[in-house]
């Protein structure tokens, strides 16, 4: 990689990452973390912008973590794209990008997982049963590497900010969570790493989701209440696509996730469903509008 006066510092070792965030903290900074796995699309750069208003150095993390992928999930074929993820970051003015190789995360004597229980289980967890085990102990892990003031997660990853924030005040982690805004291309589809799977075909179809999650926010906004009739409501922009294979569509409280009868201005819709090669989640808060999308010509 080129040196050049942005360019951020390229780390592959828990030892040398120790070393640079220890001399950033012996001089008065606050640290900020973001974890990805990297493949960076303009959701993963908001979040380093929110660090770098809030922090003095952000470590962004790139690493694939194979224990958050099920057997024939798609962990070989994830996008890796290391190179121009580091100049994206250089063009954000991340300080420290640390991107390890599977090894040096998960020796091959590792054996200890960490595992929010009840919450890890419902809605995604039903679909992937061992995924967010995965995900709790590689950010506790990641936590105990960097050693953040505060880590930046997206509310893309609904549950997971949920479980995340859960697993910090449980353990006591020294880390504010900070959960950040959902980024989304113009005509709705919020931006994932996972849709350069979908077809040009796909795209109306992948659009249910967010479509689906603003027509609940409209009839929240006229005033409805009752959970199953805007269910309903959603259930029926998916019925227009049989194709898309829905996993669940539901309308939870904001911290247990279980599922409401009435709802509030509090209530998150969330949606998950197969399009193609992809699976695509998606959410929203009822009480945040959403503002119409562009309209994209049919494809
Ligand atoms: P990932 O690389 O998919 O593991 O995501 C890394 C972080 O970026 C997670 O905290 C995600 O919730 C967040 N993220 C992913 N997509 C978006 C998006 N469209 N908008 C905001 N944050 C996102």
């Amino acid at each position: 990689m080129p040196a050049s006066p942005s360019s951020p510092t390229l780390i592959r070792t828990v030892a040398e990452l120790r070393e640079q965030v220890h001399a950033a903290r012996q001089a008065g900074r606050r640290i900020g973390c973001v974890p990805t796995m990297g493949a960076l699309h303009a959701g993963h750069l908001s979040l380093v912008a929110y660090s770098q208003r809030e922090c003095d150095v952000t470590v962004a993390t790139i690493f694939v973590n194979p224990t958050q992928f099920a057997p024939g999930e798609d962990l070989e074929k994830y996008p890796r794209e290391l190179e121009s993820d580091v100049q994206k970051l250089a063009a954000a003015e991340a300080a420290i990008v640390f991107a390890p190789e599977p090894d040096e995360v998960y020796p091959p004597d590792y054996c200890t997982y960490v595992e929010v229980e009840g919450l890890s289980r419902v809605l995604e967890g039903e679909h992937r049963p061992t995924h967010f085990r995965g995900v709790t102990t590689v950010v506790a892990k990641l936590f105990n590497m960097v050693l953040p003031d505060a880590a930046y997660f997206g509310q893309k990853d609904y549950q997971q900010a949920v479980l995340i924030r859960r697993m910090a005040a449980d353990l006591n982690f020294p880390v504010e969570v900070r959960v950040c805004p959902i980024v989304r291309e113009p005509d709705g589809l919020a931006m994932s790493s996972r849709n350069v799977y979908l077809k040009q075909e796909e795209r109306p179809q992948a659009l249910t989701l967010s479509r689906s999650l603003q027509t609940a926010v409209q009839r929240f906004a006229e005033g409805e209440r009752d959970a199953q009739n805007i269910l309903a409501e959603m259930q029926a922009v998916f019925s227009e696509f049989p194709q898309v294979d829905l996993n669940y569509v539901t309308l939870a409280d904001p911290n247990r996730l279980q599922q409401v009868s009435r709802v509030d201005e509090n209530t998150i819709a969330l949606v998950a469903a197969r399009v193609g090669a992809a699976r695509l989640i998606d959410n929203t808060r009822l009480g945040d509008g959403m503002e119409p999308f562009a309209n994209t010509a049919p494809v």
